[in-house]
């Protein structure tokens, strides 16, 4: 039987990232997610995520440290071949006003979020171009676009991912390497499961559609872009939320 497509998520333990390794394998991908700290979330999804036809495995592996992402790639290269796709899920916050916003939030949100899509691209990179077939998603953010108060670091890496992405579908699109971002407005996901009645109706209130987006919503984009429909897709950003940017 011919081997499927396999996929590298980062971050795919929890929320955005836990919704995207649901769907790739529901579509007939493989999948090898990483994580940082939750390692019994991470070992119950990719259990529930094995199927008779594809495989999905979790790794522990801090995206911030990039020799430990040379060596987790070159395993994964060395045991399944190149991947079909890397998608840069994993991101923090450490929101401040700027005022007050010392070195180390700014650092360590650089790190988590910028550095950590250089450490992946630049490992995987010349597995994807040898594919002649590959495609990889950057999920940034509207805060990337529009900006947010107290969030200048964040903002500054979401913005930067879609400056990044340009770039390299420019430099790869002869490998037919197709380089796309995903930017999610408000999506539901642990982090909102913990707010009131009254909060979640503020959130609300900023969407057009006055609905919370789902990891669904994000994945479905995702595994459109891996698709058929994103063959002839590169640089471009796909904002989903709700209509906050319009
Ligand atoms: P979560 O906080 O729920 O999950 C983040 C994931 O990233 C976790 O699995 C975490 O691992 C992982 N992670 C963080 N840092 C590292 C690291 N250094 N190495 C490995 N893994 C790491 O985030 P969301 O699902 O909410 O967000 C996912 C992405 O979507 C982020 O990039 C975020 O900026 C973006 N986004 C989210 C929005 C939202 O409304 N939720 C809106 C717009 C953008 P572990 O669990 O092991 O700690």
């Amino acid at each position: 039987m011919e081997q499927s497509k396999w996929v590298f998520v980062t971050g795919g333990a929890r929320g955005i990232g836990a919704g995207l390794v649901r769907m790739l394998v529901k579509e007939g991908y493989s999948v090898a997610f990483t994580y940082l700290s939750s390692a019994s979330t991470a070992e119950a999804l990719a259990a529930e995520c094995h199927t008779a036809d594809t495989w999905c495995r979790g790794f522990q592996c801090d995206m911030t440290d990039h020799a430990a992402v040379n060596a987790l790639a070159a395993s994964l290269c060395a045991e399944y071949g190149s991947p079909y796709a890397l998608i840069n899920n994993a991101g923090i916050t450490r929101d401040a006003s700027l005022f007050v916003m010392d070195a180390t939030r700014w650092h360590e949100v650089i790190r988590n979020n910028l550095d950590s899509v250089y450490h992946t691209s630049h490992a995987l990179l010349p597995h994807l171009a040898e594919n002649g077939d590959a495609c990889i998603i950057n999920i940034s953010s509207v805060t990337g676009i529009k900006g947010n108060p107290g969030q200048s670091n964040y903002a500054a890496t979401k913005a930067a991912m879609i400056g990044m992405t340009k770039s390299m579908a420019v430099e790869l699109g002869r490998f037919n390497v197709r380089v796309n971002v995903i930017a999610p407005g408000i999506i539901e996901t642990e982090m909102t499961a913990g707010l009131n009645d009254q909060q979640l109706k503020k959130l609300r209130d900023l969407v057009p559609l006055k609905k919370l987006g789902s990891t669904e919503d994000i994945a479905r984009m995702a595994v459109f872009l891996l698709g058929q429909g994103g063959r002839y897709i590169t640089g471009q950003t796909f904002v989903i939320d709700g209509g906050m940017t319009a």
